[in-house]
């Protein structure tokens, strides 16, 4: 089995163009025409072959060469559907394959009784071929052709049919009628069956088509959405920490906030500043610095929680803002953020520690200030002065004597 379809295989490959293109609906039916063609013509080879030998044995030398040139014809086929040339091809399949049939039929040895039903086939044959290969208006041009064939052969040698002959005179008209019926019959078979192969063809090469662009288009589509999604994470977050940028926490703190008056809920803003951070970048670099900065971001996510909000508001500054919380609990946090920020240094890779400390200022909504941007400069006065009086330390903004 493995045998066979190697040898179909290579078969395919000496008889097909070498160069398929799948660029247009055209090329692929070429494609799909030059293989049908390529088994056609190895299918009625291996049918003549046999053909051949059998009247070799007979010593028919007319029915010999008849069959070579049957032969021939499939060859040249073959040859010009490799070539590319796959209409041709197929033209000079069917026009020879029609040409060695009639002959043969005009051959008197070569006629018996059955002569008639042979023909018959043989005359049909072309008219499907020509569906198969040609446009779908050939099959009711061979069909015209092969009416005035079987005529010519069967009133200018009516002595070759022996059926036609025993016909009374009377009969001979309607048979030929009936030649010419049955004949329009296999044309417009042939035709629509061209014609819907055709159109089934191209319609299945649209839903192809239809198919690949949509695939496509979703392709572009997930792409566009994680690119919008890679877009918005750069637009509302920190690059260095991935906390929220300072943009993006003014945005959320004017929806907060104008909620927090509304609901009577207490909001805690947080400012948080590191402690000589000037003297980290100096010392060991801004690299150094930067994972400082990261490592500082996660010590703050950590000791909040989740729906918190943590921010990166610029150098190494970030705010915090705490839902719920009112200036004792929001001092007891900022204090917690201080002791742990006190006792979680940075490791170097070496094993030495950077000590870090911060200093952070507090303010309330409703109770210390209506206003968002009012509760940032409130809650980083607050951080200066926790920085003049010593650092790693939290101020609460209601105990300035500048609040309003
Ligand atoms: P203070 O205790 O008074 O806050 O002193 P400080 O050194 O922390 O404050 P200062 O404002 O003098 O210095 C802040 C430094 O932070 C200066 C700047 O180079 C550094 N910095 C700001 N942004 C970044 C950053 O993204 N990466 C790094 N590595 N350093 C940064
Ligand atoms: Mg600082
Ligand atoms: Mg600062």
């Amino acid at each position: 089995m493995n045998r066979i379809a190697a040898a179909f295989a290579w078969w395919l490959r000496v008889t097909l163009p070498a160069h398929l293109s799948f660029a247009t609906r055209q090329d692929r039916d070429r494609k799909r025409k030059a293989h049908l063609l390529s088994i056609a013509v190895l299918a009625a080879f291996a049918l003549g072959l046999p053909l051949l030998i059998t009247n070799v044995l007979l010593n028919d030398w007319l029915m010999v060469l008849v069959l070579i040139i049957f032969e021939l014809v499939h060859i040249s086929a073959g040859i010009l559907n490799r070539l590319g040339r796959v209409t041709l091809g197929s033209s000079v399949y069917i026009v020879g394959y029609l040409s060695v049939c009639t002959l043969s039929l005009s051959i008197p040895q070569a006629l018996n009784g059955v002569t008639p039903l042979w023909g018959w086939i043989e005359f049909v044959l072309p008219c499907i071929f020509a569906g198969l290969f040609l446009p779908a208006w050939a099959p009711m041009l061979f069909a015209a052709t092969d009416s005035l064939l079987i005529t010519a052969i069967l009133l200018l040698e009516p002595a070759n049919l022996a059926v036609f002959n025993t016909l009374p005179n009377l009969e001979r008209i309607p048979f030929l009628v009936y030649i010419y019926v049955m004949m329009l019959a296999v044309g417009i078979i042939c035709t629509t069956h061209a014609y819907t192969l055709e159109r089934t063809a191209i319609e299945a090469d649209r839903a192809a088509e239809l198919e690949l662009t949509n695939r496509a288009l979703e392709d572009a589509h997930a792409d566009l959405a994680a690119a919008y999604a890679r877009v918005e994470e750069m637009a509302t977050h920190d690059p260095i920490t991935g906390l929220l940028n300072h943009r993006s926490l003014t945005e959320q703190l004017l929806m907060i906030s104008d909620r927090a008056l509304n609901t009577h809920e207490t909001l805690a803003v947080v400012f948080t500043d590191l402690d000589h951070f000037k003297h980290v970048n100096d010392t060991w670099g801004h690299t150094i610095g930067d994972e400082v900065l990261r490592h500082l971001a996660e010590l703050l996510r950590r000791n909040v929680r989740q729906q918190d909000l943590v921010a990166r508001y610029g150098g190494e500054e970030f705010v915090l803002v705490l839902y719920d919380h009112d200036h004792d609990r929001a001092r007891q946090t900022a204090e917690r953020i201080c002791t742990q920020v006190a006792a979680n240094p940075y490791i170097l890779p070496d094993g030495s520690l950077i000590p870090l400390t911060v200093s952070i200022g507090v303010a309330i909504i409703p109770d210390d200030v209506h206003s968002w941007e009012r509760a940032l400069i409130i809650a980083d006065s607050a951080m200066y002065t926790a920085k003049h009086n010593g650092r790693n330390q939290v101020r609460m903004a209601n105990e300035l004597d500048e609040v309003a």
